[in-house]
């Protein structure tokens, strides 16, 4: 017969004999639930007590007692005592955990919570009563470290969330479930697009062939776009002297967030590039500039490396290493206008191929703060003016962030919204009085005198690793067809018809069709299982009626069999949709 022993933080212990199940010591545990138990032990042995809370079944006895509880609809009642009789008060109740807070709020007014029998210290502010929480789900435990400190006692931490309506606590939980099944971390190990190895190190993505294909596509979408712009395309290496960031003021200024510096033994020093900038004003340096040049459009695909803690480091979306699709533009103030609304058409062109809606934050400084920011307030002034000039000549749909500019200028923002409906910030578009100065950037206008130019910053993706980590969420590892790294696949019913189908793969890679072949010894039901999982746009099925009649059978992911066609019928049905880069096959 088992022995089951539950032992509480304040010293009590429950004794159990035989018969009594997981389920029931984890409701034994949540009627207690303000006082987590510490052990469970089975005849004599301690069991792991985070699996066996987090049973659904359990969490479902403890969910259900919640709803019990709103459904009485228990006010908040908000309580201010004095110090002393707030500490009294938990003596009494000897919680050891509120005293400890306590102590450190000593000589305060101190703000209870009431609700039904728990009391809580909490500023507030609350809802009015339980009755507005209409659906619960209580979504996993897990053991958490009193004040986060590993030197404290571990205890149990319920996550959960609650809504007015089970409408909105479905949608919810289906798109954290959408969430976890786009992971880009999981999908992109799956799918083979990029690999993040501790033997080249965090942060440090690795391209595989498949990712790289899915990234000189964009890379090519955005160059071939630019030229149309009359942008000049420039290459720069990644590492540079530090005192072409003491110039800038990229070094000291984010220190906190560069590699060090190289110190190299006869005391240059260089410094592993946090940014394109620096370099790109470099290069318009090079030689006199007259207004005629004007504007001078610079675009790199510019690899560059900030140090993030290796706590904040997230697969793509966090990383060391990166590559921004960068550029900077020198422009004639007269010019400013046309070329910010250039860049911002742009920029909205890229998200309208990707299907992803579009939120415009004009982004100011704190004039609170103004410390944090370069250039003097006239220059700020002026520049926030002229975007939002813009924005209204556009009618772009915008909101105003103060103090989210950056520290050299105020920014258009691009808020993306995914799939998923998460919002993330892509491309921006920044203006700059600042870095002319510093780096006594001129040209001759034609009254002959010396002006400085305004410099553009602007990177509709942002960074391409981030910006594929997004959209390999965004379409759930199923790329439109233009992007996809595999876009068909040729699938032999059998070894008699591999002749044919590496005829007809042939004649796809002639076409500019990513196309791989299938020959092994399979069952063509779990070849097309396989290629579906791979979520390969096309398998081409072929076997005697295909060969003879010189066509092949079309199987479209999620979709299924589309029948028989000509060769040349697929070959210029999939080149239409490539160049249109349509999102839908
Ligand atoms: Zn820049």
């Amino acid at each position: 017969m088992a022995k089951i022993k539950i032992t509480f933080p304040d010293g009590n212990s429950k004794e159990y004999d035989s018969g009594v199940t997981g389920l029931q010591i984890a409701e034994e545990i949540s009627k207690g639930l303000a006082r987590e138990a510490l052990a469970v032990e089975v005849n004599g042995e301690v069991w792991d007590l985070n699996r066996k809370i987090s049973s659904d079944a359990a969490l479902k006895k403890i969910e259900e007692r919640m709803v019990e509880f709103s459904a009485k609809n228990v006010p908040y009642v908000r309580e201010e005592r004095k110090w002393e009789d707030a500490a009294t008060y938990f003596k009494e109740k000897k919680d050891p955990y509120k005293l400890e807070l306590l102590e450190e709020l000593k000589g305060q007014q101190i703000t209870f919570y009431h609700s039904g029998d728990f009391t809580d210290l909490c500023y507030g502010p609350h809802l009015a009563t339980t009755a507005p929480i209409k659906a619960i789900k209580l979504l996993s435990v897990a053991g958490a470290y009193w004040r986060g400190s590993e030197k404290n006692k571990m205890l149990q931490r319920i996550y959960g969330v609650t809504f007015p309506n089970s409408k909105e606590l479905d949608e919810h939980l289906f798109r954290l479930e959408e969430a976890k099944r786009r992971d880009h971390r999981k999908l992109g190990q799956e799918l083979e697009i990029f690999l993040l190895t501790p033997a080249v190190g965090g942060g440090l993505p690795l391209w595989m062939p498949k990712g790289t294909i899915i990234r000189e596509n964009l890379v090519d979408f955005l160059r071939i776009e630019q030229k149309k712009r009359g942008y000049d395309f420039v290459m720069t290496p990644h590492i540079a002297n530090l005192d072409l960031y003491k110039t800038s003021g990229h070094y000291p200024y984010y220190k906190d967030s560069q590699f060090p510096p190289i110190l190299m033994p006869d005391g240059e020093q260089y410094m592993l590039k946090p940014m394109n900038c620096p370099h790109h004003h470099q290069i318009y340096l090079a030689k006199p500039r007259s207004y005629r040049d004007l504007p001078v459009r610079l675009a790199e695909f510019g690899t560059v490396y900030r140090y993030e803690q290796s706590g904040e480091m997230n697969g793509l979306i966090r990383v060391r290493g990166f590559t921004q699709d960068d550029a900077h533009i020198y422009c004639a103030h007269d010019q400013l206008k046309h070329e910010i609304m250039s860049t911002v058409e742009l920029t909205q062109l890229v998200f309208k191929t990707f299907g992803m809606e579009v939120k415009i934050r004009l982004s100011y400084r704190d004039d609170k703060n103004v410390e944090k920011y370069g250039g003097d307030a006239a220059f700020w002034e002026q520049a926030q003016r002229e975007i939002k000039e813009v924005a209204d000549e556009m009618k772009l749909d915008y909101f105003i962030g103060v103090g989210e500019a950056s520290f050299y200028g105020p920014k258009i923002d691009f808020m993306v919204k995914d799939a998923l409906g998460r919002t993330w910030q892509l491309g921006t578009v920044q203006v700059d009085y600042v870095m002319p100065e510093r780096f006594q950037l001129e040209y001759t206008a034609s009254d002959g005198k010396k002006h400085r130019p305004v410099i553009i910053h602007r990177a509709p993706f942002g960074s391409l690793e981030r910006f594929i980590g997004i959209l390999i969420e965004h379409f759930a590892g199923e790329f439109p067809l233009w992007l996809a790294p595999v876009q068909a696949a040729v699938l032999p019913i059998t070894d008699q018809y591999a002749e044919y189908a590496k005829q007809v793969l042939e004649q796809l890679k002639e076409g500019g069709i990513r196309a791989e072949f299938d020959d092994r010894n399979e069952k063509i039901g779990y070849k097309i299982r396989d290629w579906e999982l791979k979520k390969v746009p096309y398998m081409l099925v072929v076997g005697e009626k295909e060969k003879s009649g010189n066509t092949v059978s079309v199987r479209q992911h999620k979709k299924g069999d589309l029948g028989a066609m000509s060769r040349e019928a697929f070959i210029a049905n999939i080149t239409d949709l490539v160049q249109r880069k349509s999102l839908t096959l």
